[in-house]
């Protein structure tokens, strides 16, 4: 169609023509499900009307668009799928979470993955906002690329304007939001989850306070570092959705060790060298699966223990039969 000079309109280019009420639009490699089911939980909890939808479930924008109205928030999961096609669709609280290897086979190169997400950031107008996570370079990039105003989170320092952790204490522009150990979700990747996702709630006009309690309420979207069960003094956990290497490293990074981890499925052009080290630390063994293995196994051979087994079925077997009481099995594939 674009040979002919046929114009192509992406679904949410096409919703945003007719999307009521305000846009938090949220970007990023990993994070995007769980920080936006949070910044909808946050603007619920604080009365704030709103829905939900894009990248998320199963209501694309443009199914949001008969519902939505003025006055009402639209807080919407947003994919460098979806953000390569945008034109005017304009996010007035735009947030990227993080910027790391992943969906090569499409972007090709990982400057070209990043620009797709950088869309969203240069539609923005003066009026907007900006969310960034002043701890990824590429995230801070973006600040350069908005017109709006920006707004940062780190967990490593004081950020203004902005949220950020100091000690154990989550600090929302300066004032104490709540604890880290009151989160209900595991690992310090979430941190940063709820961080963002407080920031855009808190620039709708949510109270602090509203926010806070929203936090502690919101529980592990499904297949996201989800603990499953207890069985035999062994944990399992479900975080089928670490499809990259970044998530898979923050999986481990969640434990203190004695994993069984598996691996595996489709390759997507990533390099594997990374989780050498970490699996080295924490893992008794990998247990690879899917048509990735090999390319898995080249990479991490010599660093922990590997065995082939094909099928997620016959990887929990293996796991099953080998994890001694206190081990934690963990799909991070
Ligand atoms: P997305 O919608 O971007 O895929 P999800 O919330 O569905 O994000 O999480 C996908 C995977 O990334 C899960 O394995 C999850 O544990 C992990 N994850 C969640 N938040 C982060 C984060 N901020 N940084 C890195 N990994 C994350």
């Amino acid at each position: 169609a674009r040979a002919r000079g046929v114009r192509v309109v992406g679904e949410v280019e096409l919703a945003s023509l007719f999307l009521q009420g305000d846009t938090i639009g949220i970007t990023g490699s990993n994070g995007k499900t769980t920080a936006t089911a949070l910044a909808g939980r946050l603007l619920e909890e604080c009365g704030i009307p709103v829905q939900v939808g894009g990248n998320i479930g199963t209501i694309p924008a443009a199914a949001m668009a008969a519902a939505s109205r003025p006055g009402q928030w639209n807080v919407l999961e947003l994919s460098s799928f979806q953000l390569e096609t945008i034109e005017s669709f304009r996010a007035r609280i735009a947030v990227a979470l993080n910027v790391t290897q992943d969906h090569l086979d499409r972007h090709h190169t990982f400057a070209g993955y990043a620009a797709a997400k950088a869309r969203l950031f240069e539609t923005q107008g003066r009026d907007d906002f900006a969310v960034l996570n002043a701890d990824d370079p590429t995230c801070g990039s973006y600040a350069a690329r908005t017109a709006g105003q920006v707004f940062w989170f780190s967990l490593e320092r004081a950020v203004r304007p902005g949220a950020w952790l100091e000690g154990g204490t989550l600090l929302l522009e300066g004032r104490p939001l709540l604890e880290a150990r009151e989160i209900p979700l595991r690992g310090r990747h979430n941190i940063e989850n709820v961080l963002a996702a407080a920031l855009a709630a808190w620039l709708t006009g949510a109270s602090v306070e509203g926010i806070a309690a929203g936090i502690r309420a919101f529980r592990a979207v499904e297949h996201r570092l989800e603990f499953v069960r207890r069985a035999g003094g062994v944990d399992y956990y479900n975080d089928s959705k670490a499809t990259n290497v970044d998530s898979a490293l923050k999986a481990i990074d969640s434990f203190e060790g004695g994993l069984w981890i598996i691996l595996g499925g489709k390759d997507k052009g990533s390099d594997y060298a990374p989780l050498a080290a970490p699996l080295a630390a924490k893992a008794r063994a990998a247990l690879l699966i899917g048509a990735a293995a090999p390319l898995i196994e080249r990479q991490l051979a010599g660093s922990v223990p590997l065995a082939h087994c094909g099928t997620i079925e016959t990887a929990v077997r293996t796991a099953f039969e080998r994890a001694a009481p206190g081990d934690t099995v963990l799909l991070a594939p």
